[in-house]
């Protein structure tokens, strides 16, 4: 059987790595951090992803979608909390959907437990990738011991995040295509520690939105009872990263701004400023292939803004999607490589911009009274006509529709929902027979 080099051991190695292994092939994972399977992870720092139907599906074929669900918490929907500390929810989708916070440590480590399983796949950590040979397919590494060191194999994927080192050498080849996007805004980290008792502060099964128009503060449920909140920020202006410079500054920035999530939050300064703040980027780039030997997949293909909660699930998807065309190629490994980077590309950009678009929705729009009034008509005739209509946020969230065609199908349903909107006495005959038909015809055309 041919061998595989897949650099970068993340989210989308591991499952790539069990998925090839299942395959057959000889698999050699690269990683430049230390071994996580046998680090200890209770306790400490808690960051964590949401988690959804795309992602879940990849994790079917590599047997660990069971494990890994029970390492979940279900979130039903949004619970926004306005500046009087009122909340209000929004359930995400029909009564059972949920998408589902997990711990990234956690689950980086189970995968790499369940791929371990597999005989055919070695692993090789504290292994940085420095290069690799395009002509040769040879990977040049540095260990933990300062030595380089070449693996060849008939196969390099490049699963090694939005600062891929593969990647980094097909920019160098003609005609292929950068462009890397930093947002004005970045994010940190702050944990809300349990009540004594262990039990969650705030409601556990939601996604907690503190939206206040040009930034926001988040919080997804840990097991443990705490919370891992990130407040999303300008880095300059006023207020900004940059203008809270103070532990008074910012514990009056919070207590007038977040006043109930202040309330709960103890030490709340030395949080602040012991937690790094970071960037936000887009990368995109094509292709995705080199030849038909080399392809990048996940981050290291689209790096894309956390607002759509879509990254890990769309290089997820990646794996699944790559492996259910290999089987539909009769294991023709190179054809693959080839169709999957053309294929998968338009849902890369797709992704990209929803959750750019998704910011806007999220830090703002959601405590908009005529944004609110929007979803309610659209779930209405969601409800009633689902085979016509199914909200945005279901088909990237709870659905498999390529990211692409879920894009296009937005974009046409905004058309429809600003013309409905438009109309000066909407609020009052929004549940009406007439607006239901408006719409059902303008879908018709
Ligand atoms: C704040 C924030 C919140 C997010 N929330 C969500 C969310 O709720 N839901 C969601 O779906 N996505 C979310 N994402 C996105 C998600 O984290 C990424 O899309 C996902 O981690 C991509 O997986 P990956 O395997 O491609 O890359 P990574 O997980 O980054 O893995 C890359 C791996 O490659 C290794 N590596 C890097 N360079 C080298 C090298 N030179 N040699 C060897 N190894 C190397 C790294 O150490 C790492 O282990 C979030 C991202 C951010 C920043």
């Amino acid at each position: 059987m041919k061998d595989i080099i897949i650099v970068g051991a993340g989210l989308a190695g591991s499952v790539h790595a069990i998925l090839m292994a299942k395959k057959g092939y000889n698999v050699k994972v690269f990683e430049r951090r230390p071994d996580l399977r046998n680090v200890e992870l209770k306790g400490g720092r808690s960051i964590n992803l949401a988690l959804s139907t795309r992602g879940l599906k990849a994790l079917e074929p590599a047997g660990v979608k069971e494990e890994i669900e029970s390492i979940c918490i279900p979130m039903y929907g949004r619970k926004m909390h306005d500046i009087k500390g009122n909340l209000t929810f929004q359930s995400y989708g029909k009564e059972d959907e949920a998408i589902n916070s997990v711990s990234r440590g956690d689950l980086n480590k189970r995968l790499l437990l369940n791929a371990t399983e597999y005989k055919n796949v070695s692993f090789f950590f504290n292994h940085k990738c420095e290069d690799i040979d395009l002509k040769t397919n040879t990977a040049h590494f540095i260990d933990e011991h300062n030595n380089r060191v070449s693996h060849t194999a008939d196969y390099i994927f490049g699963t090694d995040g939005a600062f891929s080192a593969v990647r980094l050498r097909m920019m160098k080849t003609d005609r292929f295509d950068f462009s890397q996007t930093y947002l004005g805004h970045g994010y940190k980290e702050i944990l809300l520690p349990a009540n004594e008792d262990g039990t969650h502060k705030l409601e556990k099964n939601a996604l907690h939105i503190w939206p206040r128009g040009q930034y926001m503060l988040i919080a997804l449920p840990n097991f443990d009872g705490s919370y891992t909140c990130t407040l999303f920020f300008p880095y300059e202006g006023e207020p900004s990263f940059n203008s809270l410079q103070t532990p008074e500054a910012v514990n009056d920035f919070f207590k007038s701004t977040f006043p109930d999530f202040y309330e709960l939050m103890p030490d709340l300064a030395d949080e602040y400023f012991k937690n790094p703040t970071a960037s936000l980027v887009t990368v995109k780039c094509n292709p995705w292939n080199h030849g038909n030997k080399t392809l990048i997949m996940g981050d290291a293909a689209h790096a894309i803004v956390p607002f759509y909660g879509q990254g890990m699930n769309a290089s997820f998807e990646d794996c699944s999607v790559f492996y259910e065309m290999l089987e539909a190629n009769d294991d023709d490994m190179e054809k693959t490589i080839v169709e999957f980077a053309a294929k998968r590309k338009p849902d890369g950009d797709a992704i990209a911009q929803l959750a750019l678009d998704n910011y806007i929705e999220m830090r703002d729009l959601v405590a908009d009274e005529s944004f609110l009034l929007r979803k309610k008509i659209e779930n209405k005739i969601y409800e009633k006509h689902p085979e016509k209509w199914m909200p945005l946020y279901s088909q990237v969230t709870f659905s498999h529709i390529p990211y692409s065609v879920a894009y296009e199908t937005g974009q046409k349903q905004k058309r429809i929902m600003d013309k409905i909107m438009s109309q000066p006495d909407i609020k009052e005959k929004w549940d009406s027979q007439e607006v239901e038909q408006q719409i059902l015809n303008a879908l018709d055309h």
